[in-house]
Formats: structure tokens, C-alpha cells, sequence
């Protein structure tokens, strides 16, 4: 399955983002239209999972490398004790626009209530 989703482009470096994490699994970028004063995706590089989904079994492990590395840029950016949010939208209903899996994540003020239409 090739990945030709902007979140592709962004992996392969065709498009530029502003990258604030990156491991051997996961890539962190600036979301270009920031929800909150802090508004950063995370995304698997090396896995194509369309939607939450599309995600196997075997290819669970891949949330957990996500949130550890939502948690962990948080922490060095000193707003972890703070607090923050971390959202992950699956197809239509939730909003996703962009389909290769990413986790949102959300901070730097007091964030409102969610989940509502
Ligand atoms: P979702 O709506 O959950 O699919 O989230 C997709 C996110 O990608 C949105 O919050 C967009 O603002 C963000 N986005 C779209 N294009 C770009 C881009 N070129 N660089 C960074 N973030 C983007």
C-alpha cells in the first residue's frame, strides 16, 4: 500500500512541516492550523494505517509509540504537569480529513469540553 496522503509527502520530506520529534517510528509536526497554543501530530512512519479502523492487531503497538512520544515532547517542553490532550479522529463522523493515522495532540491553555455536535 503506498501512502500518497500529504502525511506521506511530509514523511518523504516533499513537502515541508515544521518537525518537533522524531524517533525511528514516529514523526511529530506542527498541525498548520493550530486548535490550541499547542497543536502537534504524531504520526507512524513506517506503518500505512488509513484510519484507526484499518489498524491489526499486530500493528497496535504503533498508538503506544504514539502517545509515548506525545507524552514524552511534553515533558521537555515543560507542560506535561500542566496537562494536555491527545484526540485521534477515525473517518467521516470525527472529522478526519487527512488519512494516514496521527494522534493530536492538544495543550497550552485550559481546553474546552468535547464530544458534543
Ligand atoms: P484530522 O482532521 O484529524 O484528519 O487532522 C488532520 C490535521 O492535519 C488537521 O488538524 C489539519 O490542520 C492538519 N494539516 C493539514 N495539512 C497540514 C500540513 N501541510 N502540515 C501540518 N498539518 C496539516
Amino acid at each position: 500500500m503506498t501512502n500518497d496522503t500529504l502525511f506521506g509527502k511530509i514523511i518523504r520530506r516533499e513537502i515541508p512541516a515544521t518537525v518537533v520529534y522524531e524517533d525511528d517510528e514516529v514523526l511529530g509536526f506542527k498541525d498548520i492550523a493550530p486548535q490550541a497554543p499547542v497543536h502537534v501530530l504524531f504520526i507512524p512512519k513506517n506503518l500505512y494505517i488509513p484510519t484507526l479502523d484499518d489498524l491489526k492487531p499486530d500493528q497496535a503497538w504503533i498508538i503506544g509509540k504514539l502517545v509515548l512520544a506525545a507524552a514524552e515532547y511534553a515533558r521537555g517542553e515543560g507542560f506535561a504537569q500542566d496537562g494536555y490532550r491527545v484526540v485521534m479522529n477515525c473517518r467521516e463522523h470525527a472529522g478526519q480529513t487527512v488519512f494516514h493515522i496521527h494522534l493530536h495532540l492538544l495543550a497550552g491553555a485550559q481546553l474546552g469540553h468535547f464530544g458534543t455536535p
